[in-house]
């Protein structure tokens, strides 16, 4: 277990209280998930310890084969899905994950609405939003989002929190926050889902309502997932 884990979790906490400060935003106004994917037990247990308890994976399948023993030794967890989704994984998904961020596509909107009546458990829903209009990227694009979100919230009856981008890489980070907020402004959304290991900082005076970082704490991935 590495005491590095730990240091570098509180170094991350406080680095998200001084830019709330900065920014003139409420002690607490920003969530931290701590992006797990890759990690296992060995290392999510120090922040555990620590007590982080939002947590963020990218795979269902990778998350689903670590997450249930740790959710039942820590009761209150609460598990986010930050990675895409396919359709034929929406239930293991809903089963498993508190909050989503990649809803993207009507199929899926339609598949979580049909698991999430079934089951009767309702995860916290954000729309991924592809801020920069890449092609390889998830996301709905930036002038299809407010009939998505239409979509969602009045023919799904979803209840939708936000909204999620992963600006690309390479580029200033701050148009595409700005971007994802005028988005989220306009339709009444109040989440935003912004913010990583690079640039949380940045985007808590954008608005982020919600950061995902993964390697400031864990360190960084073998793999690149
Ligand atoms: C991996 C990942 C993160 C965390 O990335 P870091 O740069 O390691 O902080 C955040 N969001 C998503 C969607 C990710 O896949």
């Amino acid at each position: 277990m590495s005491p590095l884990i730990a240091d570098r979790l509180a170094r991350v906490r406080r680095l998200i209280s001084n830019a709330e400060a900065e920014a003139g935003r409420p002690a607490g106004s920003v969530g931290l998930v701590a992006v797990s994917k890759t990690f296992d037990a060995d290392d999510i247990l120090p922040a555990l310890l620590a007590g982080q308890r939002v947590f963020g994976e990218n795979r269902v399948q990778e998350a689903s084969g670590k997450w249930p023993a740790l959710k039942s030794e820590f009761s209150d967890i609460e598990l986010h899905l930050v990675g895409p989704l396919q359709s034929n994984k929406a239930a293991e998904a809903v089963a498993l994950f508190d909050v989503i961020h990649t809803v993207d596509r009507e199929k899926i909107a339609r598949a979580l609405k049909e698991e999430m009546t079934k089951q009767d458990r309702h995860p916290r829903l954000f729309i991924q939003v592809n801020t920069g209009e890449e092609p390889q990227k998830a996301g709905v694009s930036p002038k299809d989002a407010d009939a998505f979100i239409a979509f969602c919230r009045d023919d799904l009856g979803l209840a939708i929190e936000g909204l999620m981008a992963i600006p690309p890489v390479d580029v200033a980070p701050g148009p595409h926050f700005a971007l994802l907020r005028k988005i989220a402004e306009r339709n009444g959304l109040a989440g935003l889902s912004m913010g990583m290991s690079g640039d949380f900082e940045l985007a808590i005076p954008f608005g982020a309502t919600l950061v995902r970082v993964g390697s400031a704490i864990f360190g960084e991935r073998d793999t690149p997932h």
